[in-house]
């Protein structure tokens, strides 16, 4: 069945890479039954890409495009491409053709199967041995094992997602975003689809180490609170410490070697660890308040309800949730 389909292309500074990588998605979609909208956000780029995406609004009737006030970042722009999205199936993606468009018939296939999101997977992260491999797979270990929500090694900002999800992302409100995180945050049903990414089609890469680190950072602070908790068990530590000590302490007395313990270390020792311990574990306890208040403050939904059925109104839930969502914010 044909349905609207939005394309969220962030680009920045994509200049002489923008029209071939236009010319590329037509192929793809112009031999698909389905309603195109292509939304290509301009991050604030400083050489002839907004020309480059003048000329091709003017040639393609399709191409809306929004363009920032200055470089807000990749997860900030397609964020702003999400939000202004209308169609029944969202699908972001690159604009330097490292998210072969060519896949876009097989994403939109799975989405009419019933899956909500179709993450798109790299493949070469699994052997490259570049330094952005490297750190790459360093970074979806650590943030795997820090936090709660699993997130996908290799997941690309390249996805399609049915308007529900949609919706349930755009409801999400925090400053901070790390679009692979939330995605996965969301929930619902969700199906893996690995691909081999292909070399720019032209420039380089816009991803510089600063802008790397501040997605880690991003990813790492928005979705663990490890951080703020490691007083706690640096605390029991220190005070399981203060008891081997007397243990230690005590063995002497037993013994009857008293006498060779050097005068005010056992009490001096016993002191520190305690008073060591005691300190970390209150800094721990502010930590988890920290904790929550910044989980408030990232305002996120408390729920998000995937179907409901039955009674008189079938109007699906999550719809309502978007909308009331919306009403909230626009109220603000
Ligand atoms: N991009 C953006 N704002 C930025 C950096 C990048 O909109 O501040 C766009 C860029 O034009 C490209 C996509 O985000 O379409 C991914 O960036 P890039 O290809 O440089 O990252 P890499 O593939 O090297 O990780
Ligand atoms: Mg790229």
């Amino acid at each position: 069945m044909p349905q609207t389909v939005s394309l969220v292309i962030p680009v920045y500074n994509e200049s002489g890479v923008v029209e071939q990588f236009h010319a590329q998605l037509r192929q793809v979609i112009d031999a698909l039954p389905d309603e195109f909208g292509i939304l290509y956000v301009n991050d604030g780029s400083s050489d002839g890409t907004a020309e480059e995406l003048e000329k091709v609004a003017e040639a393609d009737q399709r191409v809306t495009v929004l363009e920032l006030s200055r470089n807000f970042g990749h997860q900030a722009a397609l964020s702003a491409g999400l939000a202004r999205a209308e169609g029944d199936v969202v699908i972001s993606l690159d604009g330097d053709g490292q998210h072969p468009p060519a896949l876009i018939p097989e994403m939109l296939k799975l989405v009419e199967q019933g899956y909500d999101i179709v993450q798109t997977q790299r493949l070469d992260d699994a052997q490259g041995a570049s330094f952005k491999h490297i750190t790459s797979r360093g970074f979806y270990w650590l943030i795997n094992r820090m936090s709660g929500t699993l997130i996908q090694p290799g997941a690309a900002d390249f996805r399609a997602m049915s308007r529900r999800a949609v919706d349930a992302l755009v409801s999400m409100p925090e400053y901070h975003r790390f679009l692979r995180g939330m995605v996965a945050w969301i929930g619902f049903p969700t199906v893996i689809l690995p691909y081999l990414p292909p070399e720019r089609l032209g420039g380089s890469s816009k991803y510089s180490l600063k802008k790397m680190l501040k997605l880690a950072s991003d990813a790492v602070f928005s979705f663990s609170l490890m951080p703020l908790y490691l007083g706690l068990s640096l605390g029991g530590l220190f005070l399981f410490l203060a008891v081997l000590e007397v243990i230690y302490v005590l063995s002497f007395w037993v013994t009857g070697r008293q006498s060779t313990l050097e005068p005010g270390w056992s009490s001096l020792m016993f002191v520190l660890l305690i008073v060591g311990g005691v300190i970390m574990i209150l800094l721990g306890f502010i930590g988890m308040y920290i904790g929550y208040i910044f989980q408030e403050v990232k305002r996120r939904p408390v729920f998000i309800v995937r179907r409901e059925y039955g009674g008189e109104n079938s109007e699906s839930a999550s719809q309502r949730v978007g909308e009331s969502r919306k009403r909230e914010l626009t109220d603000r």
